[in-house]
């Protein structure tokens, strides 16, 4: 017998208090946990994706035919998003932080020449390629995408619509105006903000792509479909020049969700094999995401973010973001440079909140389908004994007389 079988794997229940994955609904857990098993031609397979198509234009607020889940997670779709980026592509990238960082490393392995991808392969230099770098903690402004795209004049331009490492909200309606005034087609990363911020992806006529992720606003299951939606520009532009993969080709993946030729058609055709569980769970994170409301989630998100921010600043820490899902901060003076072992001594209790990916360290703190007096309790109250833990003077009853209070207020104003 092989002594390399291992006991089946248990993995504990954490709180998922970062900036991603969040809490999966419960009740796409029951419809990913009771899926038949059915093959990807089953009938109810394919009307569920069509259905889930159908949602997802609602929750996007977009007329594009060309809306759908790409299998996998955030770079899954954005890897697709980016695939119309061609050798030699004339790109203006915007970056401040981690994720749009990698954005702007996808985008240069795309437009690179061979000749500048096998200089470097990880990390190609691409000539086409401008970088604009805002620093950590700030936000891209309209006035820092218009005086670039004036002066480079590019095809396409990239930005995150919330850059989930600073924690910062980039201006949207800035970067698609510029886009529109210089007919540049806009690429937007939208992995954190679909789902938690209140927006209609038409009323961004400037931005030709966008893509998201399964597992932050959605709430759904990682791996199951990153939400992403073209325009018929962009569709156009990728019939003339094509693009080098088959998976990750959006005409092409959009026959199985019954997209062919431009148009709805009522049962998608094989592109790849669908996973009912993967269907069905996301699905269900659709349902619910309208059940709520884009608006009403929103509010909600911006609401308890307030509470948890109130809180940590009563605590000493200085919030540096503005994101609704996530408060980026650092320590009081006294706890300076010992927020990484303040994030490992959380997470090693199943307090799973995050440190920043890159420089400077920072603690983020998300509340991704956390929206609930009890939840954010929990969190302030398990944050504030690990800064005591560490020595911080935090006085805990009053901080929680003051989450109380907040939540009182607003039932008291309803
Ligand atoms: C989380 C995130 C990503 C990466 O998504 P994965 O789901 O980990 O693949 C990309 N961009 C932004 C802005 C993100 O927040």
């Amino acid at each position: 017998m092989s002594n390399m079988i291992f006991a089946p794997l248990e993995i504990p229940h954490t709180l998922a208090a970062g900036p991603g994955p969040g809490n999966t609904d419960p009740r796409v857990l029951e419809r990913f946990a009771s899926a038949g098993t059915a093959d990807h031609m089953q009938p109810d397979v394919l009307r569920g994706m069509i259905e889930c198509k159908l949602m997802l234009r609602e929750v996007m607020g977009t007329s594009n035919v060309h809306t759908f889940g790409v299998a996998g997670t955030g770079w899954s779709g954005l890897d697709m998003m980016f695939s119309a980026v061609m050798p030699g592509d004339k790109v203006v990238v915007f970056a401040n932080g981690t994720f749009s960082g990698i954005d702007g490393l996808t985008v240069r392995m795309k437009a690179a020449t061979a000749d500048e991808l096998r200089a470097n392969p990880l990390d190609p230099d691409a000539a086409s390629v401008t970088l604009i770098d805002v620093p950590h903690g700030q936000s891209v402004s309209g006035e820092i995408v218009e005086a670039a795209l004036s002066e480079h004049k590019p095809k396409w331009a990239v930005m995150a619509h919330w850059e989930t490492g600073s924690g910062r909200v980039n201006d949207i309606r800035g970067f698609s105006d510029a886009c529109e005034r210089h007919g540049v087609m806009g690429l937007i990363d939208a992995v954190s903000s679909l789902g938690v911020e209140d927006f209609r992806i038409d009323d961004f006529p400037g931005v030709a792509g966008w893509a998201s992720c399964p597992q932050k606003g959605i709430c759904c299951l990682p791996l199951t479909y990153a939400p992403v939606s073209f325009t018929d520009r962009y569709i156009e532009e990728l019939r003339k020049t094509g693009c080098r993969t088959f998976v990750h080709n959006p005409i092409l993946e959009a026959r199985h969700w019954g997209i062919v030729d431009g148009q709805d058609v009522d049962k998608g055709t094989y592109h790849r094999t669908h996973s009912p569980y993967a269907v069905s769970a996301f699905h269900e994170a659709l349902r619910i995401t309208l059940q709520h409301g884009v608006r009403q989630r929103a509010r909600d998100y911006a609401f308890h973010e307030t509470a948890l921010r109130e809180a940590v600043t009563a605590m000493g820490c200085k919030v540096t973001s503005n994101m609704t899902s996530l408060v980026v901060l650092n320590l009081p003076d006294s706890l300076a440079g010992r927020e990484m072992e303040l994030v490992q001594s959380c997470r090693a209790q199943g307090f799973g909140i995050w440190p920043t990916l890159s420089e400077p360290v920072q603690v983020r703190i998300g509340i991704l389908n956390l929206l609930t007096q009890e939840a954010i309790t929990e969190i302030v109250t398990r944050f504030a004994h690990a800064m005591q833990d560490m020595g911080a003077d935090v006085d805990i009853p009053a901080i929680q007389d003051q989450l109380t209070r907040h939540f009182d207020t607003a039932i008291a104003a309803e």
